[in-house]
């Protein structure tokens, strides 16, 4: 209480001066109904309580780049445990970068203390990436330690103000995405860097500063230092940013497409494949600025498609029956995938799902129409299926005879079915075993897709 109050009485001031712009809102355009209500509250919070509290990052840069940001996150110079002691519905996570969750509603922000730059006692790896990182310093060192100038804003709801320590409002009018600091040693120490780089420059327009450009190539491979599953989570961040045709384009010109998802380099080299998966990613990118739902099971479906396809075909020329193929040569490209992408089993379970339907479209006698149609997986399969088409990998004429089936009755439906043509199935014939015959030659051949 009386620490709070002194806190109060010599609240430190504004950043100082000199190195910093103070931006007010005719300049830098921010409307503070713009700003969610949750971040307004929790920066009101921490100041109220004596602590220093912005609106940093994302955030102001896109609220200035007029676009609607995708969270808020709040920076202060309180401690995460003090952060915690004045929120109760508030958690700290995370080790190597610890911050508090303050929940209000459905709303979560994300609530860091000020960081200090690093120095010779910084954990890092043997690549010089930085593995801890909690040790706490003042608002002008937390700046420095941002990534790129866009990024190290910090508004104040309360006064309207913006925190310019890297002259970020002004790249950012530039349309010019600069570092902070060296890009080279920037990128050593964080190799995600060069790929929010590249999602960042597609997302806002922006062009990449050629420093911040040139050793992306040469550095590319340090990507490959990287924990399986932050790349997976800045993957899903990437071709889900709206933006994702122009980042794999990126990517691709860059070679950092290489580290990511091994095998895209190869699809993206057939070109077949690479017509299906700019198909996927441009129905992605619409979907999302129509506000529509995706799912990185579908997308993820996509990208690998081919090399199923592939392996699959492999295995079936080596006289693999088709349905176990299948499953082999799905478990394979997923196994391979995992060591660089830690899918998650969910969305490893979303994949396979949309791959297994695929032979079932073929069916179209019998039954096995109408019960396609009622799985609770048809329609991303569905969806699947026509991407296939458009991109010539699948007939045209079967996902046109699908459109129909699904919009017709019940009747129609019954006209739409194909005769049967396919090998009749063997009744199972009860009979007698013989004495000393062997059990396994009663059991019937495994059915056959095709
Ligand atoms: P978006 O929310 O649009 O994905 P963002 O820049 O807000 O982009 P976040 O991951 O939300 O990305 O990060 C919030 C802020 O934290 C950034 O704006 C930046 O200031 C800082 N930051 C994030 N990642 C890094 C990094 N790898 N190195 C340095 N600073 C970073
Ligand atoms: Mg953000």
């Amino acid at each position: 209480m009386i620490r709070k109050l002194l806190r109060r009485v010599f609240k430190r001031g504004e950043p100082t001066p000199h190195t910093v712009e103070t931006i007010g809102p005719d300049q830098h355009g921010i409307r503070s109904e713009a700003v969610s209500s949750a971040a307004r509250r929790t920066c009101e919070g921490l100041q109220q309580a004596g602590y220093r509290a912005y609106v940093v990052g994302g955030a102001v840069r896109d609220l200035i780049a007029g676009i609607e940001p995708k969270d808020f996150d709040v920076a202060t110079d309180a401690t995460p445990e003090q952060v915690r002691a004045q929120f109760r519905r508030s958690r700290v996570i995370g080790r190597r970068f610890q911050i508090v969750h303050v929940m209000f509603g459905a709303e979560t922000i994300e609530v860091s203390t000020f960081r200090a730059a690093h120095d010779a006692d910084t954990l890092k790896d043997e690549h010089g990436r930085v593995l801890r990182d909690n040790v706490w310093g003042n608002m002008e060192e937390d700046a420095a330690r941002r990534d790129f100038t866009v990024n190290a804003l910090y508004y104040d709801p309360s006064t309207g103000k913006v925190f310019d320590y890297h002259h970020g409002v002004r790249d950012l009018q530039r349309k010019t995405l600069r570092m902070i600091g060296d890009p080279r040693a920037r990128y050593r120490e964080d190799p995600v860097r060069m790929l929010r780089a590249v999602r960042l420059a597609a997302k806002l327009d922006l062009r990449l500063d050629p420093q911040v450009q040139a050793p992306i190539r040469e550095m590319a491979e340090l990507i490959d230092n990287v924990p399986a599953a932050r790349l997976f989570d800045e993957m899903l961040k990437l071709l889900f940013s709206g933006h994702a045709v122009e980042c794999v384009k990126r990517l691709r010109e860059d070679g950092l497409h290489h580290g990511l998802l091994p095998l895209l380099d190869v699809i993206l080299e057939q070109p077949l494949g690479e017509k299906f998966v700019m198909l996927a990613l441009t129905d992605t990118d619409r979907r999302i600025r129509e506000g529509k739902r995706t799912s990185p099971g579908f997308l993820f479906a996509t990208l690998l498609w081919h090399e199923v396809l592939s392996n699959w075909e492999a295995r079936k020329k080596n006289g693999q029956l088709p349905v176990p193929a299948l499953h082999e040569a799905m478990d394979e490209v997923l196994d391979t995938q995992g060591e660089k992408l830690a899918i998650t089993r969910r969305i490893a379970g979303d994949i396979k799902d949309v791959w297994l339907l695929q032979p079932r479209f073929e069916k179209r006698s019998g039954r096995m129409p109408f019960r396609l149609i009622e799985h609770q997986r048809f329609r991303a399969a569905w969806d699947f299926l026509r991407l296939r088409a458009e991109s010539g990998e699948a007939p045209q004429e079967l996902s046109d005879w699908w459109a129909a089936f699904e919009q017709a009755d019940n009747a129609e439906r019954e006209a739409l079915l194909k005769p049967d043509t396919g090998p009749k199935k063997r009744r199972r014939r009860t009979r007698v075993r013989k004495p000393g015959e062997d059990s396994t030659s009663a059991i019937p051949p495994a059915p056959t897709f095709e």
